[in-house]
């Protein structure tokens, strides 16, 4: 396959290759965006072997990637074109001072053609179970031989763009796992709304920046109706479906300013910044009516369900709190239950 790729004979590839392009790609190194801290490295390299071009290589199946490079821009290449493809089949290093007078590499167009390189040394970039994923090389235009001591400090040198590469690694593992953490710990699992703890922080917010900006601010408060019965004629876990479907229903119909969160079993808080009671209470009839008129398609059937509404808004003041608003709003919702339930009462202005 390679050969269709390059005109040039295979180089060929180590026997553990499969393995080691698993752990290359474990990496999420390939195509990754300019680092400074990599270029830091490929300048360093070429400092101290004194030569005028560095670059880090990762070897792909078929091409050889450049992740950073100093001198000259380096462009990837056929992997069969590449002196790195030759290094990763060393243990350590590959050291060619003549690169014209080695079978290996006299062929290659980098030695051939622009920019006629004719020193070429790479130490292998080798992750902590051994696979060699690419290489530090150094190149020059003039034959010449590294010392012993550029060598090994280039081998030294290639470790430490290892660990970075480790390192980037774990920071973007620790990164996922942080926001898998804050999602968990802010979503409610079963309604996909923000959960209670995090739905009384956003309510404090609001009433903060509703005290600030002078607006003012609105919540709904709904208890879905006889949900007991559902889950007795349903079983629990058809009410965990209707839960779920109601959580989404809210979500997909509010504004991007808007909150929701889960208050209680199957009591719903919205938030409406910037909105008075009578468009809040707009806002709940509008809901009240089409969540009456929706269904939620279970494994036993479709269920249908109502909900009763509590609506209060709170002018910005002294007597504006998050406690007096949900109190006022789980008022107003039970007088709506009172009332008949699905039904929307709107309680005083705060
Ligand atoms: P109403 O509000 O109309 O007065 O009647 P209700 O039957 O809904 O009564 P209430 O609000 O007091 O009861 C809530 C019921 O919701 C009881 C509880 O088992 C159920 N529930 C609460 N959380 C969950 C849940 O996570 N999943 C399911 N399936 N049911 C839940
Ligand atoms: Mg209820
Ligand atoms: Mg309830």
């Amino acid at each position: 396959m390679s050969q269709a790729l390059s005109p040039h004979p295979a180089i060929p590839r180590p026997a553990d290759e499969a393995a080691r392009l698993e752990a290359l790609r474990s990496y999420a190194l390939l195509d990754s965006e300019a680092d400074a801290d990599f270029d830091f490295l490929a300048e360093m390299a070429a400092l101290i072997c004194e030569v005028p071009y560095a670059v880090i290589t990762l070897v792909d199946a078929e091409r050889v990637w450049v992740k950073s490079s100093f001198g000259r821009q380096a462009q990837q290449l056929p992997r069969d074109e590449e002196y790195c493809s030759w290094t990763i089949l060393e243990e350590s290093s590959l050291h060619i001072p003549n690169l014209s007078a080695d079978a290996r590499t006299a062929y290659l167009p980098l030695t051939t053609g622009e920019p006629h390189y004719m020193m070429y040394c790479g130490a292998n970039l080798i992750t902590s179970d051994g696979y060699r994923i690419g290489a530090l090389c150094v190149m020059d235009t003039q034959m010449r031989a590294l010392s012993g001591q550029q060598v090994r400090m280039l081998t030294r040198l290639a470790c430490q763009v290892m660990a970075l590469i480790e390192l980037r690694a774990k920071d973007r593992e620790l990164s996922a796992a942080l926001s898998v953490m804050q999602k968990l710990a802010t979503y409610d699992d079963l309604t996909g709304l923000l959960n209670r703890r995090a739905l009384l922080a956003r309510l404090q917010e609001e009433v903060e920046r509703a005290r600030r900006i002078v607006h003012p601010l609105s919540i709904i408060m709904l208890d879905l109706d006889h949900f007991k019965q559902i889950n007795d004629s349903h079983g629990h876990l058809a009410g965990d479906v209707v839960l779920h479907g109601v959580g989404k229903f809210m979500k997909d119909r509010l504004r991007v300013t808007d909150s929701a969160g889960r208050y209680g079993g199957e009591e719903i808080c919205l938030i409406l910044p910037g909105t008075t009671l009578e468009d809040a209470a707009a806002v709940a009839e509008k809901l009240r009516q089409a969540l009456a008129s929706s269904s939620f398609a279970t494994s036993g059937g479709s269920i249908s369900v109502s909900a009763s509404f509590g609506v209060v808004s709170g002018q910005p003041g002294p007597e504006l709190s998050p406690e007096a608003l949900l109190d006022a709003a789980d008022r107003a919702m039970y007088r709506a239950k009172e009332n008949g339930r699905d039904r929307v009462e709107a309680g005083q202005e705060i």
